[in-house]
Order: C-alpha cells, then sequence, then structure tokens
C-alpha cells in the first residue's frame, strides 16, 4: 500500500513538474527549445512505460493507471504540438525566395531604379502612385481600376 501511494505521488510531482515547466520553459530557454521538449517527449514515454510496468505487476489499479496515463498522454500530446510549433516557426533560413526574385531583377540593373511599382498602383487619372492596391485614388478621389492595369 505504501509503495503505491508512493509510485502515485510520485507520478503526481512529476505531472505537476512537468506541467509547470511547459509554461516556464520558452522563456528560460529560447536558444533550444526543440532539445528540451525532445528531453520531456522521452521523459513521458519513460513515465508512460514505467506506469504500464506497474500496472502489469499490479501496483497500480485499473482507474489509476487510466488516470495517470491519460495524464500523462495529455502531456505528450501538448509537447507533440509544441514541437510541432518550434518546427513550423524554425525555417527562417530557406524561405527567401520570392523576395529574391525581384531584388535580382532590380540588381540585374534595370536604369529606372526603384520604378518597378506597377501599373495597378498607379491612378489611371491622375497618375499618382500607391504601394497598394487602393479602390479609390487617394490624390483625386476617382475609382482606381485594378483589372485594367494596362492603361
Ligand atoms: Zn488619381
Amino acid at each position: 500500500m505504501m509503495v503505491f501511494v508512493a509510485a502515485l505521488l510520485a507520478i503526481g510531482v512529476l505531472v505537476f513538474t512537468l506541467l509547470v515547466r511547459a509554461q516556464d520553459l520558452p522563456e528560460l530557454e529560447p536558444v533550444s527549445p526543440f532539445k528540451y521538449l525532445e528531453e520531456r517527449r522521452a521523459a513521458i514515454y519513460e513515465n508512460l512505460r514505467d506506469l504500464q510496468f506497474e500496472h502489469r505487476v499490479g501496483k497500480l489499479s485499473d482507474p489509476d493507471y487510466q488516470q495517470s496515463k491519460q495524464g500523462l498522454e495529455r502531456e505528450l500530446a501538448a509537447v507533440l504540438a509544441q514541437i510541432d510549433a518550434v518546427e513550423n516557426a524554425a525555417p527562417k533560413a530557406a524561405p527567401p525566395l520570392k523576395a529574391a526574385q525581384p531584388g535580382a531583377k532590380a540588381a540585374s540593373g534595370s536604369p529606372g531604379g526603384p520604378q518597378v511599382a506597377p501599373a495597378a498602383y498607379t491612378c489611371p487619372h491622375c497618375g499618382a502612385k500607391f504601394p497598394g492596391p487602393m479602390k479609390f485614388c487617394g490624390q483625386c478621389g476617382k475609382p482606381m481600376t485594378t483589372e485594367a492595369p494596362a492603361q
């Protein structure tokens, strides 16, 4: 009985620690959240194995086992979600493909310099230029035709 209570306590403390750490970590260790998450994931797997073992040898009753297991599985899901989030946020090094193409054109030497502004952003009535598409010209107030930039 003592062993059983001790095991439950240990699991409770563990889950609690994991929960608290989950909220603390991103600020404490912004450099390598990945490593930490991997370690946590491994730790949870280990806990699940321990739990299954204790259940199998009869240290844990079914309801206790189920409850602890569900707690750990929730933890695991949270960790996996965080790993996903980190993975999605990580690739900063790769993407500037889209930015590189216009930049490359400009760098290859068009004489006009920054006159790359699309005709769609130029008012067909007064010739005012805008950085983005607009419904009405900010200069003369007439409608800007975004579909027919050929004028
Ligand atoms: Zn205008």
